[in-house]
């Protein structure tokens, strides 16, 4: 419901200028104009509510004069003052490490910790593993789910977490639950940007980047493909999507990019907020991935299980540059999702009690999909990586590849699919053909 109150407060603050604080928060209604004007303009969209049509930014004085003159129908102003502080209970990133720990000591068979690297003040960023013999790297599929790029999404190492603790408190009683972890290499790294929530919880609760100087650059603006090519981020320090000095400059965006290359997941999910929108590559308008249809399947399934809208950051929002999903995609082959979290109502600070429960229950089916998603419609299997580098696919009767997969290092494959008849060409120092192959389930084709 819309509270009243705001715009009380909007009317003294913008006809009264009494407050010295000169950001605020403001909601304006998301017309094609818009969505333009966004194009050209570097502002701090902090989400966006499709259902309502109407978006949210954090802007200065200036800004809001400006978004004012292009007759912008505004719903709401909040001054920076009055925006609320999460509330304690969320987590900060000591209480991340204790529960890692923690979990790590009730459940040391199915459970292993990784310190993927340190942040620039000398945090440790922890992934956990959950998977039967945890300690040893088993010729399974890897997922990947990563929390809090953002510091000020509070929400989600909440769902990171959660995840955590739902997987290894039902293994051994919950059917699908213990076939997940028996088959797959499940890792979670639960809060990526340790310093910008530590900046978060002391002083600046609206707190985005990481703690580089004192600008901070967006680490999810940071990864090396395509940085810096669409205007979707800042070359300005102070902006809220400041690219940072060179692409993968920062230590916490170097930590990620070595460790999903250790991992090579085929899926992965950096949970955000808030939009309640998912997000699949690429970032720059008007770039789709090459095997898009299955990647945009998967995006919509999701969408549905959650009630939230799928489509590219451009299609969405507006061109997004140097973010983690391109860079996951392009170098690794992992089919990779952005889910922005909760809603405009919720904002980034949500009330715990009320939301918090209420949004990791939410947003379970839509990790748990993914999972799923390993058993389905896909073509897996193990061959000789000395002789077989790669598998070109097409579909039957079609000259054009549908996608030249790498196969891992290990080597592994594991190639969703949509159902249909395909023929592969596992290619190197030797060849192999394997024509007409009908893929309307999971398929070994190990050999
Ligand atoms: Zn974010």
């Amino acid at each position: 419901m819309f509270n009243p109150k705001w715009m009380i407060l909007a009317a003294i603050c913008l006809s009264g200028n009494v407050f010295a604080e000169s950001s605020y928060l403001v909601r304006f209604d998301f017309t094609p104009s818009i969505k333009n004007y966004l194009r050209t303009h570097d502002l701090d969209v902090t989400g966006i509510n499709y259902k309502e049509n109407h978006i949210e930014a954090f802007l200065t004085e200036r800004e809001l004069a400006e978004i004012q003159s292009q007759k912008t129908i505004i719903r709401y102003t909040l001054p920076k003052t009055l925006i609320a502080s999460p509330d304690d209970e969320y987590k900060n990133p000591d209480e991340i490490e204790d529960f890692v720990k923690d979990i790590h000591a009730r459940h040391p068979d199915i459970t292993e910790l990784k310190i993927i690297g340190k942040t620039l003040e000398g945090r440790e960023i922890f992934a956990i593993k959950i998977s039967d013999n945890a300690k040893v790297d088993e010729l399974e599929p890897a997922i990947l789910v990563n929390g809090m790029h953002h510091a000020r999404e509070v929400m989600t190492p909440e769902i990171t977490t959660d995840m955590v603790e739902y997987l290894t408190s039902n293994y051994g009683s919950n059917t699908e639950v213990t076939h997940w972890v028996n088959n797959t290499e499940i890792w979670i790294i639960p809060m990526f940007n340790l310093d910008g929530n530590n900046k978060m919880w002391n002083g600046n609760s609206m707190w985005r980047k990481n703690a580089r100087d004192e600008h901070g650059v967006d680490l999810n603006r940071n990864y090396p493909h395509g940085w810096n090519s669409c205007n979707g981020s800042s070359s300005m320090e102070g902006a809220q999507d400041y690219r940072g000095a060179s692409a993968a400059s920062e230590p916490e965006t170097q930590a990620m990019m070595s460790f999903v290359a250790s991992i090579k997941p085929v899926f992965n999910i950096s949970y955000h907020s808030y939009s309640e929108i998912v997000i699949y590559p690429f970032g720059c308008r008007p770039l789709k991935t090459p095997t898009g249809e299955e990647v945009q399947a998967i995006g919509a399934e999701i969408g549905k299980k959650l009630d939230y809208k799928p489509g590219t950051a451009w299609e969405l929002l507006y061109n997004a540059d140097g973010g983690d999903i391109d860079w996951m995609y392009v170098e690794h082959q992992v089919i990779p999702f952005v889910i922005e979290v909760n809603s405009s109502w919720q904002g980034f600070h949500p009330g715990y009690a009320k939301w918090r429960d209420k949004t990791v229950l939410r947003n379970r089916p839509g990790w748990q999909y993914l999972l799923s998603r390993l058993e389905g419609t896909s073509v897996q299997g193990q061959t000789s990586l000395s002789d077989y580098q790669r598998i070109v696919i097409f579909r039957t009767g079609d000259t054009k590849a549908v996608q030249v997969y790498k196969i891992n290092p290990d080597g592994s494959f594991y190639i969703m699919l949509k159902s249909g008849t395909y023929d592969f060409s596992f290619e190197g120092n030797k060849t192999k053909r394997f024509n007409s192959v009908v893929v309307n389930q999971k398929i070994n084709l190990s050999f």
